[in-house]
């Protein structure tokens, strides 16, 4: 880790997590301590500035783009058991859906498991509603808010795979 002192004023701790330095400027970092990455992160949160698209570019650039799958680590139990859950519930509610749009042949086992892994039980949910899950999920795992965790890594790669899988069908769908 970098041997860095925390950005906050008055503040002589090791710096051990990064911040962008503002919205327009997210590749320059600023550093801190995790109680002085918490408040800033409280403060202001720059998620909240960016687009689920540019989230999307941001993670897939700036945290996976640089590192090598690893396997997914027994931590998730519960994450795994959650989204099991909202798969399984999903999966059931197909024999009630009597609606030709969302009929199974559109909403196949992939774009199902993508909900899931988004903590959407909703298969009808609409794209808005999937952008700011999606961001929601983001800000929960990403290691700029939450510290560097590896398993939330692999989470993460999940949840923008499943987001990209939703995105591509609503455009399938659209072009109908
Ligand atoms: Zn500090």
């Amino acid at each position: 880790m970098t041997q860095q002192k925390c950005n906050s004023p008055e503040c002589n701790l090791f710096a051990e997590y990064k911040a962008p330095l503002s919205p327009d400027n997210l590749r320059q970092y600023q550093w801190f301590c995790l109680q002085h990455i918490k408040e800033y992160n409280k403060n202001w949160n720059y998620f909240e500035n960016m687009t689920a698209d540019e989230i999307e570019t941001f993670i897939e650039n700036d945290i996976i783009g640089h590192r090598k799958t690893q396997k997914i680590g027994a931590a998730n139990s519960d994450y795994f058991n959650k989204t099991n859950k909202i798969r399984e519930k999903l999966f059931n509610s197909f024999d009630e859906i009597g609606n030709k749009e969302f009929s199974s042949t559109l909403l196949g086992s992939e774009y199902i498991n993508a909900l899931a892994e988004l903590n959407i039980n909703d298969k009808s949910a609409p794209l808005e509603v999937i952008k700011s899950k999606f961001k929601d999920i983001v800000k929960q795992l990403h290691p700029d808010t939450v510290g560097y965790k590896e398993e939330n890594i692999e989470k993460l790669k999940k949840v923008l795979e499943s987001y990209k899988i939703i995105k591509n069908h609503y455009e399938r769908f659209k072009s109908k």
